[in-house]
């Protein structure tokens, strides 16, 4: 398993000067991965990237969400058009990045949808999200869609609900992005699910209830882990905190980022790199369930 950082621990800029100052801070943290929000794939500095990334150790991954007026969860051809070009778009930037992973709410816009999903709109969904992992597979990059609560999106807000829209996007490198953020809402426990999603569970958040520090909440951790070992899980487990320390342009008002919970990203992080692979050795050491 790769253990990896969201980059909004350091910077909510990832123009060069922010991109290389992540990538170093993460690795000093411990990590082996960087993940970066790419909501804006058209203007990412790829020049300036790809060299910072030759030089790095880690790998990197990238996450995004759909916009207003761009939601291939929609009976808008002009709207689900926009989409699909900004996801391959996406794809195409972490092809070129050497990643092996694009991930997040790629199916839908991330905000309260007023009325539930309509059957068109998750149809649309899922040809898109077919079609974008069909250019994947031939590009090595998996297609991680994150399983968000009910006021993020209304497609799907569980494991089984994501296990259905697979069900309709019907291809393999389509799989299934947890985070226990969303889970802690949405999910009975942290080991159900996991064993439930098993096999197309392709990438993994850890995220406290209020995404804050690691174990300074209410999140089964221990749980977790012990089910993503049972299961055989060896994808990326990459830590996602905010804090309105940190800004992002694109992400803090979506993701409703009002409050300080802390200051001091280099102690966050170290902390959360101790204490994922803690807990990964302290679940195998008891080896069951
Ligand atoms: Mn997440």
């Amino acid at each position: 398993m790769q253990i990896g950082c969201h980059g909004l621990s350091w910077t909510g800029t990832f123009d060069k000067a922010g991109f290389e100052f992540a990538l170093r801070k993460t690795e000093e943290s411990g990590f082996d991965l960087l993940e970066i929000p790419l909501f804006d794939p058209y203007n990412f500095d790829l020049a300036s990237a790809k060299p910072a990334l030759a030089a790095s150790p880690l790998s990197l991954t990238a996450s995004l969400a759909l916009a207003e007026g761009s939601d291939v969860n929609s009976e808008d051809p002009e709207q689900i058009k926009r989409g699909r070009a900004l996801l391959g778009k996406a794809l195409e930037v972490m092809s070129e990045c050497e990643s092996e992973h694009l991930l997040g709410v790629l199916y839908s816009r991330l905000h309260k949808y007023p009325t539930a999903a309509t059957t068109e709109a998750r149809k649309n969904s899922a040809e898109a999200i077919h079609d974008l992992a069909e250019r994947g597979r031939e590009l090595g990059v998996s297609i991680d869609l994150e399983i968000v609560n009910r006021y993020e999106t209304n497609l799907f807000n569980t494991v089984r609900g994501g296990l259905e829209f697979l069900d309709l996007v019907d291809h393999p490198n389509a799989g299934l992005h947890i985070d226990t953020y969303h889970m802690n809402i949405e999910e009975p426990d942290m080991v159900q699910p996991v064993l439930e999603g098993a096999d197309r569970i392709t990438y993994v958040h850890v995220g406290e209830n209020h995404r804050g520090y690691l174990g300074a909440g209410q999140v089964d951790f221990d749980g977790l882990f012990r089910a993503l070992l049972h299961i055989g899980y060896d994808g990326p487990i990459t830590f996602e905190s905010f804090s309105s320390e940190i800004v992002s342009p694109d992400l803090s008002d979506a993701l409703a980022i009002w409050r300080n919970l802390w200051t001091d990203g280099e102690a966050l992080a170290s902390h959360a790199n101790r204490f994922i692979r803690d807990g990964l050795r302290s679940a195998a050491a008891l080896s069951y369930l």
